[in-house]
């Protein structure tokens, strides 16, 4: 079974794999550690991860960048219109309200959903694992930022369904990158808590973890982010800079064109690198537009200055890291950097500042989410034996659920209730029951509960729970089942009609009871659910059943001498809708396109693969004809078939230039047909000069 952890970068990806000595970051096939994260489609086939990198300056309308911008997000979301102001294709609003992309591929237009382009992505980073382990690669984990929401996270999900991933968990960047950094130390401390910030300053987000370590586990104390702050912004900063002055220095304005958006763009990533490490740095680019290449330079203080609008916005997230965790910066004992796009001195001025100490960079800035996603996938897969360590996560956000007044059935504002079901900083996974008192099919809503703070949409999913048949009494006791479970998924998961009744036999400790329901899979009871009050005509109590703690007989409510009263369970049916989520049916049909893709990728692959070896053997044949298979034929017999290969070799690059598989495999065979008597005659006296010699000696 595999292990393999990946981390999909907004720009470039890591994949790491667990091998018996440890874990290890692979390579793709350009020997190199990080795959940029690009999906570009061309008239034959798709390029891919460091192939899309290398397409998109050709290709810069049909190649799609910043995928993890684009995913579990309506089109109406602010960040998300933000964002495709400088997206160089065309992105539109499908009828479901959720963003289709526009490309042209094999020669016609297409759309596709985010979500299979992601999709698409993984394919390629499962490819380099599956490479380097020569196995094929199922099992695995995912990184994701802090602040998915519901929708995204299941969209990554889903993505890795398509190309046949199954993650083991979706896990928090900063949590994998926690976890790398907690397994392997060994002055970890027995009673006292380390506490370590943990700051990823990535492409386009910056996020902040702060963990506790004692020896053999970590807890995360609190999560924080700015969805919005990362390298990018600094590119963007520097090319408004150069866009304007270019305007008036060089009369072009490259907002007319979406290459030299796209070129100036990067000149202005390359710009930002330099003046890390330099106090100034020059821009120069060739043809910019219209003919015109075009000079610029900027000094790392102007740099500053023109950023400080996203300098400034750097310190919010440490506090509320720091409010979130009741710590003090005196009570954080190190502060770990990672992310190249914590790079920018600026930044690590204010980090230091803030925080009043060093910065460490223990980690390797841009692998240690891959390789905590790949511990994470060891520690959960029976494959590798890891050392005992726990991680013990939290969710970032407040899950509530809200529904109607049982007695309010025309509804309106005023029979609106609910409740939170998981707080901000709840244990992950999680389940809790819910008790309603109704007599037939209800709806409940789940939504984010974060003050002045929630996600977009705030809106999760609906859940229709029935139909049911009360047979005592008007209204029946209901029992929902909420899990929140590894992926930080939200979801109703079942739900019972629980009635009483009386029975003949003696109650004994395996009888079905109420707190039955949650013996399923994990342990149940944590606190004893006295708090289940079900009083009232409505819901709800909210049981606190954390998975781990395992004292099965804790909630056991239903006393040996009690009246011989009974609880019978009947499940209800529970429909899930979730606005914008996949279904089973185009799931299923996303599978099938991608495997149609793939094939014609793998098929375009090979056809250059033909080719390549036709050309390979015209260069070689006429070099050994001319060497040492020269006294092997003819001088005419040589000359037709220089003249042979001459005539391929045109044809190469005229009308077999694009030709299909198939033809130049039967080049390949006609070619070797008179190819293979010269170097068999050729064999056939090598070896009978060896048995010559061997004799003679
Ligand atoms: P995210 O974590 O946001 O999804 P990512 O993981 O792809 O994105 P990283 O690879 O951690 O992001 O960081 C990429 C950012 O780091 C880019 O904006 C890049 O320009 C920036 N960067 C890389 N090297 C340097 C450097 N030497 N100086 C400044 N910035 C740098
Ligand atoms: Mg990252």
């Amino acid at each position: 079974m595999s292990v393999v952890g990946f981390d999909f970068g907004n720009e470039s990806c890591v994949v790491a794999v667990a091998r018996q000595r440890g874990i290890d970051v692979v390579l793709n096939d350009e020997s190199k550690r990080e795959t940029p994260a690009i999906v570009c489609f061309g008239e034959k086939q798709r390029f891919i991860g460091t192939a899309g990198a290398a397409s998109t300056m050709m290709n810069p309308v049909n190649s799609i960048s910043q995928i993890k911008r684009l995913i579990g997000r309506q089109f109406s979301d602010p960040e998300l219109q933000r964002d495709l102001k400088s997206f160089p294709c065309l992105v539109t609003e499908g009828p479901d309200g959720y963003p289709l992309i526009h490309v042209r591929y094999l020669g016609e237009s297409k759309t596709f959903t985010p979500t299979q382009v992601l999709g698409m992505l993984f394919s390629d980073l499962k490819g380099i694992a599956e490479k380097n382990l020569k196995a094929a690669v199922v099992d695995c984990c995912i990184g994701i930022p802090v602040y998915f929401t519901d929708l995204q996270r299941r969209a990554v999900l889903d993505a890795a369904t398509i190309v046949g991933l199954h993650p083991l968990q979706l896990i928090h960047e900063t949590t994998a990158t926690a976890l790398a950094y907690g397994i392997y130390k060994s002055d970890l401390p027995e009673n006292d808590q380390l506490n370590v910030a943990f700051i990823d300053i990535g492409h386009s987000s910056l996020q902040v973890c702060i963990a506790g370590f004692k020896k053999g586990q970590l807890k995360i104390l609190a999560h924080s982010y700015d969805r919005n702050l990362g390298g990018r912004d600094f590119d963007e900063v520097l090319f408004q800079h150069f866009a304007a002055k270019f305007k008036e220095e060089y009369k072009i304005d490259v907002f007319q064109s979406a290459r030299a958006c796209l070129r100036l763009r990067a000149g202005c990533e390359k710009l930002k690198k330099i003046l890390s490490a330099n106090p100034e740095a020059p821009l120069h680019v060739e043809c910019l537009m219209d003919d015109k290449d075009v000079r610029g330079f900027i000094k790392r203080e102007d740099f500053e200055r023109i950023s400080a609008p996203i300098l400034e916005r750097v310190k919010r997230p440490l506090e509320k890291a720091l409010a979130d965790a009741a710590l003090s910066v005196e009570n954080v004992h190190m502060v770990e950097v990672v992310g190249s796009g914590s790079r920018v001195p600026a930044v690590g001025k204010i980090l230091t500042e803030f925080f009043g100490k060093e910065l460490r960079h223990t980690m390797n800035a841009s692998e240690c989410v891959a390789k905590g996603c790949a511990l994470q996938c060891a520690i959960l897969s029976p494959t590798f034996k890891v050392r005992d360590f726990q991680v013990n996560e939290s969710f970032p956000f407040s899950i509530g659920l809200t529904w109607k007044a049982a007695d309010s059935p025309n509804g309106g504002a005023e029979g609106q209730q609910g409740t939170v079901v998981f707080p901000k900083g709840n244990r992950i996974p999680s389940v809790k029951a819910l008790t309603f008192f109704r007599s037939n099919t209800f709806t409940v809503d789940v939504h984010y509960a974060d003050v002045g703070d929630s996600p977009y949409p705030a809106k999760i999913s609906t859940y229709t729970i029935g139909p049911f048949h009360c047979t005592k009494g008007e209204r029946g006791k209901v029992k929902l089942k909420v899990r929140l479970n590894l992926h930080g998924i939200v979801s109703i998961e079942s739900a019972a009609l629980l009635e009483e009744e009386e029975v003949e036999v003696p109650v004994t400790e395996h009888s079905v009871n109420e707190g039955d329901e949650m013996d399923t899979d994990e342990a149940s009871a944590g606190p004893t659910p006295s708090s289940s009050h079900d009083a009232g005509a409505d819901a709800s109590g909210v049981e606190n059943r954390a998975p781990e703690s395992g004292d099965k007989t804790a909630h056991m409510d239903i006393n040996t001498n009690a009246p011989k009263k009974n609880v019978k369970k009947i499940n209800i049916p529970v429909a899930e809708f979730i606005s914008g989520g996949l279904l089973p049916l185009d799931l299923q049909k996303a599978v099938e396109k991608e495997f149609e893709m793939a094939l014609q990728d793998r098929i375009m692959e090979e056809t250059k693969d033909k080719k390549n070896a036709v050309e390979a053997y015209v260069y070689d044949m006429r070099n050994k004809l001319n060497d040492k298979y020269y006294e092997f034929v003819t001088n005419s017999e040589r000359e037709d078939f220089i003249n042979k290969l001459q005539d391929v070799e045109d044809w190469l690059y005229d009308e077999g230039e694009d030709e299909t598989k198939g033809v130049y495999v039967s080049k390949l065979e006609e070619l070797k047909k008179r190819g293979d008597p010269v170097e068999v005659r050729y064999k056939e006296h090598m070896e009978r000069g060896t048995v010559m010699s061997q004799l003679i000696y």
